[in-house]
Order: structure tokens, then sequence, then C-alpha cells
């Protein structure tokens, strides 16, 4: 093993970047691998092309017709970009995307052959996709899961494939993806919204939900991963001691971008571009080797198939630059991981952000009334937007001091702090002129443009306002946004139901005016939501023993976050709001907490598996070469030998002491394997996973770590920290 180690020591450290030539103007290259509203214009007939965008503006139903010629024209397009095959495009609950590829080419009854692509093959596909989870649905009704085309987010090409995105569901209905939840989410809140918006607007017909990510990653050289089988197989570090330098002088952090990372990322915008995501930031993270991609905003249904989209790509991209890349929260202990942020807003069909503060004092009452609904929504929810993001891997992550607590809160800065307790003092009932007159001159008519808090926001919460929008910071590196995205805008949707209720109370039955109503409900709002706000530093201990006393969760593990997922108020929400049935809801419990448990039960495996065959064999091989030299000192100094070989016998000591700490930790750990295996209730099992199995990964790693230090590091089978971090 540890002439692989040198091996690849070699090769990375010779290895000449591969210099990425830009193919031209980045505006000219978006989109030209989408079939987009421009190539559709082209390629579609008027009829055809007045069917698939009402089909994406207002979810009509496509006919045959239109579907078969649809299907051509994009059999038109795709040939003559060099494509052969074409594939359904979607996110099973594995959380990665899939792809079950078709040939375009059919052979003929003459022994001759075409290219073929009906709308029947565009609309839906059977894929034998059974080896998805399901969480029990398709066993329970025997069905097959079948793929349908989803219109509002356009067909690409990727490299010599046509996808087409489209949901993966049951034959009974039931939705087996991320997709199609979110897609009935973002339907909800366009309702409840523009219901909403009509208090200010009439015109208003459709809100849109918003969505920018911005995602974390590492870059790790190919083969030094190679000889890392926990990277390989975990997507993480599971032993490995700290290097002397990490990140302690925050001398990566915006700084200048090393020559070939600079080369990953030229491709991999190139490759957005292309695809038509919207690539705008790139810049190095706090940590070493990290980094960080952000696009322009787009309409969250999009921007979540981008995001996966994404993922996919840059693995496939870094390849090319001899470059892993490392989407998981913690790939290596003691140095900062990595999170992906969901920065989220609503806009009109008639262009107003609803969460930026306007001109008018009737626009600042609307966004006030959206920005106040949300952390309402946020504050009854807030165990349900933490299970939201849950996942073995966020674990290590969320309240380790380098990304928000596992305590939801919001933080909303200190102007509009103030102008939330000038809110709450409003009077209860009808409000008399001058008050009304003073409200909109002074408060509501004072707030301005440019937030303050804006720049200066606080980075330790989960949930910020950030001036126009709300940003989630507490989601996973690897996880699929559509997970969150359902949950944030469901519950906002649900809140705006209530309030539109409550305001429509007070005006058809109580005569109140409509700000008045509007003031009165959002008054009681504010009081009831108070104790989601926190401005302070979400880190501190003082504010866990905070939140408690507010009342507020505080799950630092996954099982435990997962609990309110089945919760009869949460299946209850997702069945009002249409989002999702009882048996989809707690179908993807059961998905979620078996992947949980067979995340802990592969890492914990690998671990038992490198720390005996590989740690152990070769302290032993060091351990032989000290007794040799203790046993050659004795022959040739007799007596004196013993203070000659002093720490070559403490060393010894000290590795069997290690090797002891080790071996007698993972045969304990197997035993608890065994026991948790032996449960059948997912529950129970997942919590003797996470309470029983996983500690010992931590005292396991402590004696692999201990003997990295003691051991020659010429023997040293596994690729060191400071390698993987440093080399670049
Ligand atoms: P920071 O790292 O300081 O949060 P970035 O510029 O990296 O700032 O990220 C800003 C993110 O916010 C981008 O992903 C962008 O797409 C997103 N964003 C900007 N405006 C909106 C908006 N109105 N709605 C949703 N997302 C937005
Ligand atoms: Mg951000």
């Amino acid at each position: 093993m540890a002439i692989l180690r040198f091996h690849a020591l070699k090769e990375s450290i010779t290895y000449k970047p591969n210099t990425f030539i830009e193919k031209g103007k980045r505006s000219e290259l978006f989109g030209t691998n989408v079939f987009n509203e421009n190539t559709m214009r082209q390629y579609l007939t008027k009829d055809a092309f007045k069917g698939v965008k009402s089909a994406i503006e207002e979810g009509k139903k496509i006919n045959r017709n239109v579907a078969d010629q649809v299907a051509s024209s994009m059999k038109d397009w795709a040939l003559s970009k060099g494509v052969t095959h074409y594939t359904h495009w979607f996110q099973p609950l594995t959380g990665a995307t899939a792809e079950k590829h078709d040939a375009f080419f059919e052979t003929l009854e003459d022994g001759g052959a075409i290219e073929k692509f009906g709308g029947s093959q565009l609309v839906q596909q059977e894929p034998d996709a059974s080896s998805f989870p399901s969480g029990g649905i398709r066993n329970t009704f025997e069905a097959r899961g079948y793929t349908a085309w989803d219109p509002s987010s356009p067909a690409f090409i990727y490299e010599t494939t046509l996808c087409i995105p489209t949901i993966f569901v049951a034959y009974t209905g039931e939705a087996l993806d991320y997709k199609t939840p979110l897609l009935r989410a973002l339907n909800t809140i366009d309702v409840a919204a523009t219901d909403v918006c009509k208090y200010f607007d009439k015109n208003v017909k459709k809100v849109t939900s918003f969505m920018g990510w911005e995602q974390e990653y590492f870059l790790v050289d190919k083969n030094l991963v190679a000889c890392r089988p926990d990277i390989t197989l975990t997507g993480r570090t599971l032993l490995g001691h700290s290097s002397a330098k990490g990140q302690q002088l925050d001398d990566h952090y915006f700084g200048s971008i090393p020559n070939r990372a600079l080369n990953f990322m030229r491709d991999l915008e190139n490759q957005c571009m292309l695809l038509g995501i919207p690539a705008k930031t790139r810049h190095n993270e706090v940590a070493p080797n990290q980094f960080e991609i952000a696009p322009i905003h787009e309409e969250a249904n999009l921007a979540v198939d981008h995001n996966s989209l994404l993922m996919d790509v840059m693995g496939r991209v870094a390849s090319r630059h001899n470059f892993k890349v490392l989407l998981h929260e913690k790939p290596f202990a003691n140095i900062n991981g990595s999170g992906k942020h969901n920065n989220w807003s609503l806009s009109t069909d008639t262009g107003i952000n609803l969460l930026k503060p306007g001109k008018t004092p009737m626009s600042n009452l609307q966004f006030l009334t959206f920005f106040v609904n949300t952390i309402k929504a946020v504050y009854e929810n807030e165990e349900l937007l933490r299970a939201s993001i849950a996942s073995a891997s966020n674990d290590h992550r969320l309240g380790s001091t380098e990304a928000p607590p596992a305590i939801i809160s919001v933080f909303i800065g200190a102007q509009l702090t103030k102008v939330l307790e000038e809110l709450e003092g409003v009077t209860k009932g009808k409000l008399s002129p001058e008050e009304k007159t003073d409200l909109k001159l002074n408060v509501v008519g004072k707030i301005p443009d440019v937030l303050l808090d804006n720049t200066d926001r606080n980075r330790t919460s989960p949930f910020a306002f950030t001036g126009n929008k709300f940003e989630f910071r507490a989601v996973g590196s690897l996880e699929n946004c559509g997970n969150p995205m359902t949950v944030l805008n469901t519950i906002v949707a649900k809140q705006l139901k209530e309030f539109k209720k409550e305001v429509d109370v007070l005006v058809d039955d109580k005569n109140f005016k409509k700000d008045e109503a509007i003031f009165n409900v959002l008054r009681e709002y504010i009081k009831a939501s108070k104790d989601i706000l926190f401005e302070g530093n979400g880190y501190s201990e003082a504010w866990e023993k905070e939140a408690k006393k507010r009342g507020l969760s505080n799950n630092k593990n996954t099982p435990e976050a997962l609990k309110v997922k089945v919760h009869k108020s949460t299946i209850n929400l997702f069945e009002e709001m249409g989002v999702m049935s009882k048996i989809e809801a707690e179908a993807r419990y059961e998905v979620e907490i078996e992947s949980y448990i067979k995340h802990i039960q592969i890492e914990s495996r690998v671990l038992g598996d490198i720390a005996r065959n590989n740690i152990v064999p070769t302290a032993v091989k060091y351990q032989n070469i000290l007794i040799d030299n203790v046993k050659g000192l004795k022959d040739i100094f007799d007596k004196e030998y013993t203070n000659l070989a002093k720490e070559q016998l403490n060393l010894i000591k000290a590795i069997s002491q290690h090797i002891d700490g080790i071996n007698s930790n993972v045969t304990k750990m197997i035993e608890e394997r065994k026991k948790a295996n032996l449960l059948t209730d997912v529950t129970k099992k997942a919590e003797a996973y996470c309470q029983n199995v996983k500690p010992f990964l931590e005292d396991i790693r402590y004696h692999c770590d201990k003997l990295e230090l003691l051991v020659d590091d010429e023997l040293w089978p596994l690729t060191k920290y400071r390698e993987l971090l440093f080399i670049r």
C-alpha cells in the first residue's frame, strides 16, 4: 500500500495542469445545448410552441399531437448536434440523478435503419427502475415506476445524449422522486401567494418561487484519493491526523485560485454555459482546497434541476483535471466542511420581488406581509425545516461551530427588528386616522431601500434575511435542494393561506379596512413568532440554553431530526397543501432513515477494514523494525542498551497499546452492528446505529491517528491530510 501512496504522490507532484481554452463569449455559449424558448421558436410550429408555453406557464396538459411535434423537433435539433441517445433524466430518492439511455436508432423491416423519437417516448417512459428506494410504496402496491416529462424544465444535451427532465412516480401515482412534491409545493405557494398579492395589486396572476444556491466543494488530486478507500467508498476521510497547518492562517478564503483549480472552474463554467446553468461567482473557501460556485438565481424547480445537474457534471469535469470533487459535508476532520446555501425569494408576474422592501408605504406593507408570514411559517415549522436538511453527513457539520447549529432561528438585522417592534405596538382593532398616517409615514414608509445588515450579516444564522431574500444556510453540500425547497415553500404557502383567512374575516365580518386588518393580523404574528428571531452568535453555548428556554428544537442527529416527518401535524400539512399524501410522507421517512442506517453501516465497515487490514499491519511492521533495532543494540552494548533503546522501547509499548485499542474497539463495534441489525423497527435500528455504532468510529480513529504520528512516514499506506489538502 505504501508503494501506492508514493506512486500517487509522484504522479500528483509532476502533474501538469490541463490549460482550459475558453470556447467563446459566455453570453454566446449560454444555453446553446438547451431546448429553450429560443430554440423552440426556431424548431416548433406555432401551435406546438403555444402548447408548450401554456404547459410551462399555466401547467396545462399537452395533447398527443403537440407532444409528437415537440418530440420530432427535439430529435431534429439533437441530431443536428451529433446526439445519438435520449434519456428521461430524474432525481430518485437516492439524492443523485438517474438516466437510462436509449438510442434514437431503430431498424426497419427492409434491413435499413432510421432515427426515431415520438411523442409517446417524450412524454412517458417506464424504466425498469425497481432498484430505487421507494419506502415500500412499490412493494405494497406491486406497481412499477414511470417517468413523465416536466415541460417546465427544458430538455438539454449533455455530451451526446438528449436529457429530458422528468418526474418519477409509481403507477399508483405516488411520488418516488424529489421533483414531484417540489412541483406541487411550487404550485401551492403560487396559489396562496397570488391570493395575498391581490390585496395589494389585483393584476397579479402568478407568484414564482426563486432560488439561488451556493455550492461548496473540495478538489483533491485523483491519484491521492485512489489510495484512500475511505474517501473512495464514503466520500470522507474516516481517519487521518490533522495537518500541522490547516486553515489557522485564514490564507485560503478568497485567496488567489490555484492554477489547476482555476482550469477546472473554467472548464466547469463552460459546461454550465452550454447547459444553461447561469454560473456567476467562483472563489476559494475557508478550508484548504475548498471552493465555491454560485449561479444567478432562477425559478426554483429549474434551480434545483440545475444544482443536481451541476453536481453530476462537476465529477466528470474534475476527472479531466485529474481531480476528484468531494461534495461530502465533512470530508476532513478539524477543518471546515461544505454547505449549500439556498437563497429564496418570491416574485410576481408583474415583476415585484415580494421580499424586497419597496418605494411606497403600500409596497412596503406588502413586503412586510410576506416577510412576517415567512418568519411565522419558520417559527411554526422549525422542526420540519430542520428535518428537511437531515442526513448522516450533514450531522457532522451542523452545530460544530463552522455552520449553523441544529437549532433553526431567523436573523433579520437591527433595522427590521426595530420595524417589527413598532408594528407590535399597533393598536388592537380599528386604527385612528392619525395612527394610520403615522404608520404609513414613519414605520412602513421608512423601511430603507438598502438595509444596512445586508452586508454585515450574521454568518452563524441558519436562516437569514439578506436584503431581498432569505438565505437558508444549513442545507448540506451533498443534498438535493428539492427537499428543503419543498418544505420551505409548503410551510410558507400554508401560512399565507391562514393569513388570508384571518384578514378576510376582519374585513368581511368586522368591517375593517384592508390595511387595518393586515396590520392587526401581522401584529399578532409578530408577537406569536418572536421566539424564532435571534440576532446573536448561533455557535455559542448560551444560545443553546436560550433556545431551549424558548422551546425551540435542537435535534442534533438525523434519527431525532427525522421523527417530525411522520408526526400527524406534518402529514396533515402536506395533505392539506396537496404536496404529499400520508403514504408518500411515510415512505420518504422510511427511505431517509434507511439511508442513514446504511451510511453509518458502510462507514463502520470501511473503517473496520482499513484499521485492521492497513493500519494494524503497518504498525506491526514498524514495531518489528524497532524490535530488531532494540535487539541489535542489546547485542552490541549489552547492559548499556536499556538506556540507549529507551525511546524505542516506549514506542514499541505505545504501538502495542494502540493496536489493542483498534482491535478491541473494532470487535466491539462489530458486536453492536450485529445487535442493531437484528432490530426490525427502522427507527430503533437507526437509533442503535447512531448511539451504539457511530461512537466507535471516533474511538477507532483516535488510535489510528495516534499511530500515524508514531509510524515511519515511509511505511504509512494512506495519503496524509497535508498531502490531500495542500497538493494542487
Ligand atoms: P454570499 O456568499 O454573500 O451569500 P453570493 O453572491 O455568493 O453571496 O450568493 C448570492 C446568492 O443569492 C446567489 O446564489 C444568487 O443567485 C442568490 N440570489 C440573489 N438574489 C436572489 C433572489 N432575489 N432570490 C433568490 N436568490 C437570490
Ligand atoms: Mg451566501
